[in-house]
């Protein structure tokens, strides 16, 4: 039913982007609400807080044309997860289950040509679901596709491409964490897919567009975890 997941996940697909807005962009980002202030201490995953309001964000990441590739309707479980997303980020990203062979064996992929939406290989995500015994994981996987989107819609300059894609993925799955959406056993599962997917050690430092290694990944998406729960801006917290 799945193909063997693979550790390339959308590397292939995506084409970092070197245009003009800088970080200042994301770093301006204006939070709304709180879950734990700037001087919250938060050195790894622990139990949720499940009260207070949790803070989202307006980066308007819109489609302005028709899907560019044949686009397969979403299933509940991943339509519901995108949702959730365009609430955080402020946007109308929509997702797309993959129909063309290019997309098999891959987790996911945003192009440049067709900025604000998610092709997903959804047997991808059913395997994610079925090892994790929870659909958190796949979630994350579908915020780090939807943090090219963000990237693309604010025409970042970053040194990480990939790196920061988790970073704002780990981002969004504080968001979770503050929302009681989100248990220290899916934070676990979730670092485990992503160290999963990374790539050899010391690669990133002269390639931007590559997805680092396990410990990098999990790094990155412990990084963007941790500015969320500290009340960091994407910016503050992502600066890859
Ligand atoms: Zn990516």
């Amino acid at each position: 039913m799945r193909n063997a997941p693979s550790p390339s996940s959308d590397r292939a697909w995506y084409s970092p982007h070197r245009i003009v807005i800088s970080w200042m962009a994301l770093a301006t980002l204006v939070g709304m609400g709180g879950c734990g202030g700037p001087t919250k201490s938060v050195t790894g995953p622990g139990d949720p807080p499940t009260t207070g309001a949790c803070r989202q964000f307006s980066v308007g990441a819109t489609p302005l044309f028709p899907p560019q590739l044949p686009c397969g309707a979403p299933g509940p479980t991943t339509a519901g997860a995108v949702s959730s997303l365009n609430s955080f980020w402020g946007g109308q990203v929509q997702a797309c289950a993959c129909l063309i062979p290019q997309c098999i064996g891959t987790i996911g992929a945003v192009f440049p040509f067709d900025p604000a939406r998610i092709y997903y290989d959804r047997d991808q995500l059913t395997y994610f679901d079925r090892v994790s015994g929870s659909t958190v994981p796949s979630d994350i996987w579908l915020a780090h596709e939807y943090g090219h989107a963000v990237q693309l819609a604010l025409r970042l300059q970053v040194r990480h491409t990939e790196l920061q894609a988790d970073c704002l993925a780990g981002f969004y799955l504080g968001a979770r964490v503050c929302a009681g959406t989100a248990r220290q056993t899916d934070i676990l599962a979730t670092f485990q897919t992503f160290c999963f997917a990374g790539g050899p050690p010391g690669s990133t430092w002269f390639n931007p567009g590559v997805h680092g290694s396990c410990p990098e990944r999990v790094s990155a998406v412990q990084r963007g975890l941790n500015g969320y729960l500290g009340g960091l801006s994407p910016g503050a917290s992502c600066p890859l």
